[in-house]
């Protein structure tokens, strides 16, 4: 498959929705995939934000009913923009999010499903493996506890010792404690550019539309509680003075990532109890420019309660260059995406130096930043009562919303599962998996 080809066939600017919109045989769908009322609408659904979750469950959603439309509506010029083109690219294992969660669930199904699609479709990744290093006693107790509740998934969370003879042989760069080194062998990491090519070009051959330069300004619940659809107002931020386009859909997907709360306010009103926010804990990353000392896989310190991420750590780009971070700032906007290098590389070298002692501080260099959209505070965080899982859901009260929100990591990894839990929530089936 051209996958170039394919993902500027079905790319639509604002004003080509708003035409397919009233053209009508667009007008008359019928929603198909419910026993609810008949509402017809432009489309069956309508997704807002296309990163690497809006992608994945577009694609999902177009290729679970061929007779469904599918609008995937992103306000930038491009898909993938913002939080997706900006983390570790890290396929996680799933160590660190507990029993019972939707973390652990979606990010176990998401790395097979993630693997399995990369080989399948010729996206780059590599199945690196991962040490998590303890630097001391209270370090390698934090380790036996991860060890012990990995242990409890079986073969979906492999994690092993490595012997400290092994790992000095492996990577004499590595600082560890005696025991110190815990193994994931399933951590790995992957193009997250080229994978959302390939999701858009799957969607867009399924049938599904995107629409760029479409920001959602307005959302209406049709019949009081969306039974009769949705109906979505956009506009194109590039130009201020342009038409707001009005387009219909008969479920509404709300995957807009750092937006994503503004999305759910505009649904519920200005006076709801049910409004809500987000809290933004930056992550800033430093490139490396020297080829020593040299490591061949992944490296992240132990995290402990309170950190609000999992410690500024060393990935690797498929190039086999190393890169640090993120480490956890919080910020009071979603646009401060500077790297204040003069403030975070000291105590990102710090950081590193426990680990990685022989790092040559000046090859480092502020790189970028993301920023991880919260649903926790720093208060809460900090007191170590900061875990709060994705919140993925039918809302009650309202027919056809499914709300995504808090898709911090590992949403990358599990971008795959939670577009076929989206699916199960929208056709009322449980998700098998998210290939
Ligand atoms: C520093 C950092 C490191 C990370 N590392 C990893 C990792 O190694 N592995 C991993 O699995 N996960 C990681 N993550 C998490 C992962 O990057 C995210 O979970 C994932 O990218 C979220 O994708 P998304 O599609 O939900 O959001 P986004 O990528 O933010 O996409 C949302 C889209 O919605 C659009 N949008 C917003 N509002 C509107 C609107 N009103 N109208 C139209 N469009 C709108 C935005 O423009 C955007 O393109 C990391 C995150 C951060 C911040």
């Amino acid at each position: 498959m051209n996958l170039l080809a394919t993902t500027t066939r079905r790319q639509c600017a604002l004003a080509t929705i708003w035409r397919r919109a009233t053209e009508p045989q667009q007008q008359l769908l019928p929603r198909s995939f419910s026993s609810t009322a008949p509402a017809r609408t432009d489309f069956t659904h309508a997704v807002i934000g296309a990163g690497v979750v809006g992608l994945a469950t577009a694609r999902a959603l177009a290729l679970a009913d061929p007779s469904s439309t599918t609008l995937l509506l992103e306000q930038h010029a491009q898909p993938g923009t913002e939080t997706s083109s900006r983390n570790s690219e890290v396929i996680h294992g799933g160590l660190y999010y507990g029993p019972d969660t939707l973390k652990t669930r979606l990010c176990i199904a998401g790395k097979k499903s993630l693997y399995a699609f990369c080989a399948q479709h010729g996206v780059p990744h590599a199945r690196t493996g991962k040490w998590i290093v303890a630097q001391n006693d209270a370090e390698r107790d934090a380790l036996e506890r991860l060890h012990a509740a990995c242990k409890a998934f079986g073969d979906d969370v492999p994690t092993r010792w490595v012997p400290d003879r092994e790992a000095r042989a492996l990577e004499p760069a590595v600082h560890a404690a005696p025991g110190g080194v815990l193994e994931s062998p399933s951590t790995g990491i992957v193009d997250s550019h080229a994978l959302m090519l390939a999701l858009r070009g799957h969607f867009e051959d399924a049938g599904g539309t995107t629409a760029l330069r479409a920001r959602v300004v307005g959302v209406e619940p049709l019949g009081g509680d969306g039974r009769e659809g949705w109906r979505l107002a956009v506009r194109d931020p590039a130009s201020p003075e342009s038409e707001t386009a009005t387009i219909t859909a008969s479920t509404l997907i709300n995957s807009a990532g750092l937006g994503a709360a503004a999305i759910h306010n505009l649904i519920v009103g200005p006076s709801s109890p049910r409004r809500t926010r987000l809290y933004y804990a930056k992550g800033s990353y430093f490139s490396y420019a020297s080829s020593t000392p040299r490591v061949a896989r992944l490296v992240y310190p132990v995290t402990l309660p309170g950190m609000g991420g999992l410690g500024t750590h060393l990935t690797l780009d498929l190039a086999g260059r190393m890169r640090f971070g993120p480490d956890v700032e919080w910020v009071a906007s979603a646009d401060d995406l500077a790297v204040r290098g003069d403030e975070r590389l000291p105590r990102a070298l710090a950081d590193i130096r426990r680990y990685l002692p022989g790092v040559e501080e000046a090859a480092l260099a502020p790189d970028y930043a993301g920023i991880r959209p919260k649903l926790a505070s720093e208060g809460a965080v900090g007191a170590g009562k900061g875990f709060v899982d994705f919140w993925i859901r039918k809302e009650d009260g309202y027919t056809g919303w499914v709300n995504l929100l808090g898709i911090e990591s590992p949403g990358l990894t599990s971008c795959l599962a939670i577009g076929e839990e989206v699916v199960g929530l929208v056709y009322g089936r449980r998700a098998e998996g998210g290939g």
